[in-house]
């Protein structure tokens, strides 16, 4: 049976998942989003070290880091090389993100050589099919790794431009009318998770809904609501798109809030 137990609260608690494992012998498996997903925040690669060096001695169970949003975090956030040093993680990274190949289903999984074998004994009949791996391969070529560098930086690029003036739009909220509120989260994938407040300036599900209905409805700019998550009362997350997209959202923002008035 497949037991989930969350942490209490949206932020990685790993002395929390440290007894956690201790108390109960029948966890196998940890999974952890490192950066997560709605959050958008790394977590540490010294401390998943730390989790796994604190957890050597009484944990028999495999750490599993999914970095589906590693490509927007900074150089050298990744653990897909410790795998050689910590035998009881894998690390999983996909092609559908930075990639933008979600239509062929192609991602990695690095690992030690003897989990690895168990995973080449298990995959069969499902293996790679021969299209999506040739897209795959071509996909990781040093010139088709140069076009995804360029895109990589002119989303970062486009990330800060709309952060700076997400955090203009709070400052300028007129009281009691609703707007935006804090970026909560972090600051390592290609989206940003912003609160939208009500007119007393407190995080709004109803208001941040019907914001996003607005957007998809009316307006044709789909962001995600993602209030009903843990920790993201209020919360859209925002995917970082193109210079004319993301203009292009900061507009409709702007027409929103001025038929609030
Ligand atoms: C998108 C995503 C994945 C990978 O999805 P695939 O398309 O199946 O490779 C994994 N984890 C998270 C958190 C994601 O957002």
């Amino acid at each position: 049976m497949i037991q989930t137990t969350y942490a209490p609260s949206h932020s990685y608690l790993p002395s929390q998942i440290v007894s956690t494992l201790k108390l109960d012998a029948s966890i196998k498996l940890l999974l952890l989003a490192s950066p997560g997903n709605p959050t958008g925040k790394l977590i540490s690669p010294s401390s998943v070290l730390d989790l796994l060096t604190q957890t050597r001695s009484f944990w028999n169970g495999v750490l599993v880091l999914d970095e589906a949003y590693i490509d927007f975090a900074l150089p050298n956030s990744s653990l897909c090389t410790a795998v050689t040093d910590y035998p009881n993680l894998v690390v999983l990274q996909t092609l559908s993100k930075a990639f933008g190949l979600a239509g062929i289903r192609l991602g990695f999984a690095f690992a030690a050589s003897e989990i690895a074998y168990y995973l080449n004994c298990i995959k069969a009949p499902y293996n790679i099919s021969s299209p999506a791996s040739a897209l795959g391969t071509r996909a990781l070529s040093p010139d088709s790794l140069a076009i995804l560098k360029h895109t990589v930086t002119n989303i970062l690029h486009q990330r800060d431009f709309i952060v700076s003036v997400l955090q203009e739009e709070k400052k300028a909220r007129r009281h009691g009318l609703p707007g935006i509120g804090d970026i909560i989260g972090g600051l390592d994938a290609n989206f940003v998770l912003i609160q939208i407040v009500n007119g007393e300036g407190e995080a709004d599900n109803i208001v941040s809904e019907t914001l996003y209905t607005t957007l998809a409805e009316t307006m044709g700019v789909v962001v995600l609501f993602r209030g009903n998550e843990r920790g993201c009362k209020g919360a859209l997350r925002i995917t970082i798109g193109t210079e004319e997209e993301m203009k292009t959202l900061l507009l409709r923002l702007q027409e929103w809030q001025n038929s609030l008035t």
